[in-house]
């Protein structure tokens, strides 16, 4: 993939595990380049920086044997816009629970792994938003829920009562998966324009 060619913002993936393939597409389809992360030396001069859905237990020992665990959290809190979805959302959350796992802790939001079942109940839905367009879905795959959300986390949408997505800052996270959207989602397009604003800001690493 000629993925960093060009002078767009660059956007890392983190690429140890899960579908980071199907987020390096959908942000190119932004016109921005993107360069998949597997190493710490991977996150100099990123304008920002994906994790991706995948196995949350499964990154977890990655990026320990990667040793990528603490850059990585230095990247996250560097102020760069960070998409976060499902596994990756799982990897930014305060608490996680079903079972209680490590993770960086800085969204102040509680999840449930597999909280909406595991493969059988893992499906599409309809979101309700007010900033989204109406007829916005959201693809689940054994998705976490957030079961609870902390002072300063705006929720931008809902699958039923539940929030779905998430923003605190600069960091947005999503139960489902907009990557996997034909053509484009919102969520990416939102994405998109917080990455080309903070770029044009020339807050780089
Ligand atoms: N169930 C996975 C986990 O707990 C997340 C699933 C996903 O990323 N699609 O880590």
């Amino acid at each position: 993939m000629a993925s960093e060619a060009g002078g767009a913002p660059l956007v890392g993936v983190l690429a140890l595990q899960g579908d980071f393939l199907d987020h390096e597409a959908a942000l190119q389809a932004q016109g921005l380049r993107t360069r998949q992360v597997r190493a710490a030396r991977d996150l100099q001069g990123l304008h920002a920086i994906v994790l991706p859905g995948g196995e949350s237990t499964t990154m977890l020992t990655l990026l320990d044997v990667e040793e990528l665990w603490q850059p990585l959290g230095d990247t996250l809190r560097s102020g760069i816009p960070v998409l976060a979805t499902c596994a990756g959302m799982i990897l930014l959350a305060q608490k996680v629970e079903n079972p209680s796992q490590r993770s960086y802790g800085m969204l102040p939001i509680t999840v449930v792994r597999n909280g909406y079942g595991r493969q059988l109940h893992s499906g599409t839905f309809r979101l309700e938003s007010d900033v989204l367009p109406k007829d916005t879905t959201g693809t689940f795959i054994r998705a976490p829920r957030i079961t609870a959300v902390g002072p300063g986390v705006d929720v931008l949408a809902r699958r039923g009562a539940d929030p779905v997505l998430v923003q605190h800052g600069p960091l947005l996270a999503a139960c489902f998966h907009p990557e996997l959207q034909p053509g484009s989602h919102p969520v990416v397009e939102r994405f998109a324009a917080m990455v080309r604003k903070h770029a044009v800001a020339g807050v780089g690493l």
